[in-house]
């Protein structure tokens, strides 16, 4: 889950990394009030900051100096409702002006090339990053994090060597082990800080913040719960979340579900290619509409709740399982299917092309054979049901 910056601004700050003090608002006539606490020990000064999950909002307008409480409103007015890169506004953050007299990067981040944490720094932060590596590679430091030890002192040091610092090292290392305690303690998959400024008067400060928490570890953290942009969520994806299905939404028109997450990846590729060949029918193509991993076990109720969610999505028109029986055989995984129809009753209501293979298969086959649902076709190859499937989506004439 990446944070919007207010969010990933009050974790540094709840971990003892240096930021400004920062509000925000919703509204354009909060923004004045706001302006006036914050800017107060700044002269009045602040920046007001689109919070959208998208960088480069500087460039695109989004982040504007205000020097009085009335230039915050107008600043506000106009940056709620901007699109950046297909982001609404909806929110932005007043913050403190600073006065930067320099600006720097640090990034730090999973780097699964190479099985490691990777820590990146520069002396020349605020510009586009992607173009400074790309341009002028040796003024990014790369410096390999080992997770056990993390930023210690020592690799901080190292870090900030690396980068060519020659003033402000022990400030600036001490930032980057601060950093690492928000990586660590919130199970973060980035962090990074663009820029990280040195203050006129000398201070360093994070003054931009981008976390993207991992997902995979949310269940440590309760807290995090309240960062998620339920707004944002897709809807099914939030309907699947609550039955505990592993199910992510697609643009295609046939529903996915299947018994492990190869299998599933797989099925997503051939129904793909026997859209493709079958072509676009009254210029529909039949794609794949989810991911959806049933996992092992395949109980009547998962594979009911799996139904539901995939029927549930309006774009679906057909819908293809596929199940391979290893540890839960094809007989019951069929008893599964012949139960979650029941179950749904008048709610299936699109075509389902099932096929089955592995342990049992022939029992299965008989159990959905004599069950003999009238929205069920039974095939036998992945890529014979991966066809019948994309002709049903489309409604093109059977081959
Ligand atoms: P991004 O463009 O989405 O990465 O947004 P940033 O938060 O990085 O802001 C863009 C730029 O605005 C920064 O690189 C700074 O140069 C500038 N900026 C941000 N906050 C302040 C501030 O408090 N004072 C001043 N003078 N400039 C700021
Ligand atoms: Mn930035």
């Amino acid at each position: 889950m990446d944070l919007f910056e207010y969010q990933a601004r009050d974790l540094f700050e709840a971990h003892g990394v240096p930021v400004l003090p920062a509000e925000v608002v919703t509204d354009p006539a909060d923004a004045a009030a706001a302006a006036e606490r914050i800017g107060a020990a700044s002269g009045g000064v602040v920046v007001v900051k689109a919070q959208v999950k998208t960088g480069g909002r500087g460039k695109a307008g989004g982040v504007k100096l205000a020097k009085s409480p009335q230039q915050a409103t107008e600043a506000a007015q106009q940056i709620l409702g901007m699109d950046i890169k297909g982001h609404t506004v909806g929110t932005v953050m007043i913050a403190q002006g600073a006065k930067i007299a320099e600006e720097y990067y640090f990034s730090l981040l999973l780097d699964r090339s190479n099985r490691t944490l990777l820590a990146m720094c520069s002396k020349e932060g605020g510009m586009d990053i992607e173009q400074l590596a790309e341009e002028r590679p040796d003024a990014l430091a790369r410096v390999p994090v080992d997770p056990l030890v993390g930023i210690d002192q020592a690799t901080a040091e190292r870090i900030v060597a690396e980068a060519g610092f020659t003033a402000d090292q022990d400030q600036i290392a001490e930032v980057l082990t601060t950093l690492w305690g928000v990586y660590r303690d919130e199970d973060a998959t980035l962090v990074e800080v663009n820029p990280l400024v040195k203050t006129e008067d000398g201070q360093i400060l994070a003054l931009d913040a981008k976390v993207t928490l991992d997902d995979n570890a949310r269940f440590r953290h309760p807290g995090h719960e309240s960062l998620v942009d339920t707004a944002a969520t897709d809807p099914l994806e939030a309907r699947a979340q609550d039955k505990g299905l592993n199910y992510v939404k697609l643009d295609g028109n046939v529903g996915i579900i299947g018994n492990g997450a190869g299998l599933v990846m797989s099925t997503l590729d051939v129904v793909a290619y026997a859209g493709q060949d079958l072509g676009e029918v009254d210029g529909q193509l039949a794609r794949p509409a989810n991911f959806l991993d049933i996992g092992g076990g395949a109980s009547a109720q998962v594979m009911a709740d799996g139904l539901d969610v995939i029927l549930t999505d309006e774009q679906v028109s057909s819908v293809f399982v596929n199940v391979f029986g290893g540890i839960t055989a094809c007989d019951a995984v069929a008893n599964g299917i012949v139960q979650a129809l029941q179950i749904l009753g008048d709610e299936a209501s699109k075509p389902l092309v099932v096929r089955l293979d592995g342990n049992n298969v022939e029992e299965g086959r008989r159990i959905l054979q004599e069950a003999g649902h009238p929205l069920v076709t039974l095939v036998d190859t992945m890529d014979g049901a991966a066809r019948k499937a994309a002709e049903l989506a489309v409604n093109a004439p059977a081959s």
